[in-house]
Parts: structure tokens; C-alpha cells; sequence
């Protein structure tokens, strides 16, 4: 065992329900689902977050979450889905190798993803701007 649980799984060290793999990927079924058939998107490579990783690697994550949304919607019955990465410990990633989530959904329910305050109007502005000085 590393001290990695990723890479342990990448490396079969430690068991894991697989519905993919290619040579920069597996997808496996996560082990504590927001919802029936939620996978994860592991990149074979140890990248601590979405910060690390390359972009090529990257530019190739969003089409194979895709084409796993499609097949776990259809697998579960489900008609929408969610896919994002968590990215550093305050985002609430708790496994540090870069994944992306792909959660299928059947109501907007299931999970609260809304339900933000409204901006306030004088600041957004000087937010918006703080941002673009770091492009
Ligand atoms: P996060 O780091 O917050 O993006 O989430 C890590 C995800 O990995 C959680 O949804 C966990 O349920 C999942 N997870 C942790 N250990 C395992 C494991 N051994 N097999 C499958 N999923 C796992
Ligand atoms: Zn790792």
C-alpha cells in the first residue's frame, strides 16, 4: 500500500468496481454514491489537483465524462447528471489525486447545489475585476 488510495486502486493494489479504463483513465463506481451509478473519473497519473494536472490530460477529461454520463444515465434511468472536480481541501476534496465526478440525477432534489445568496451589486464589479487582474 502507497499512501495514495488512488494510486493504490489505479495500481490494483486495492480492489475497486471498474465500468472503464483507457491509458489516462479509469472510472470506477464510487464507494460512497450521491446518488445510484455516481463514477469517478481517475486519472492513472498522481496530479494532486485540477491545478497540477497537464492541459492535454485535461482537454481529454471532459469528453470521456461525457460519454460515462451518457452510459450511467442510461444505465440507471436517470434523465440529468452533474460532473465537476473538487480542487483543494477547502473545496472538499479529500482524496488529493485529481477525479472528476459524474453523479447522474433525477431531481434537482437530491442534492442542493443552489440556494446562494444574491450578490451584492456595488461589489460584483470590484470582485469581477480582482479576477481579471489575474488572468
Ligand atoms: P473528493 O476528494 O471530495 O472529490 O471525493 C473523493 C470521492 O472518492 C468520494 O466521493 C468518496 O466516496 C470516493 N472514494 C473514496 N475512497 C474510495 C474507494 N476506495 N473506492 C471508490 N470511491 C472512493
Ligand atoms: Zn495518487
Amino acid at each position: 500500500m502507497g499512501d495514495c488510495i488512488f494510486c493504490d486502486i489505479v495500481m490494483g493494489r486495492i480492489p475497486s468496481i471498474r465500468v472503464y479504463e483507457d491509458e489516462n483513465f479509469i472510472a470506477l463506481m464510487d464507494i460512497n454514491p450521491l446518488t445510484p451509478g455516481h463514477l469517478l473519473i481517475v486519472s492513472r497519473e498522481h496530479y494532486a489537483t485540477t491545478l497540477d494536472a497537464p492541459d492535454e490530460l485535461l482537454a481529454k477529461a471532459l469528453p470521456l465524462a461525457k460519454k460515462l454520463a451518457e452510459a450511467a444515465m442510461l444505465g440507471v434511468g436517470a434523465p440529468a447528471f452533474n460532473i465537476f472536480v473538487n480542487s483543494g481541501p477547502e473545496s472538499g476534496q479529500v482524496v488529493p489525486h485529481w477525479h472528476l465526478h459524474v453523479v447522474p440525477r433525477k431531481s434537482p432534489k437530491e442534492l442542493p447545489l443552489h440556494g446562494g445568496a444574491p450578490a451584492d451589486l456595488t461589489k460584483l464589479p470590484f470582485t469581477a475585476a480582482a479576477i481579471r487582474e489575474n488572468l
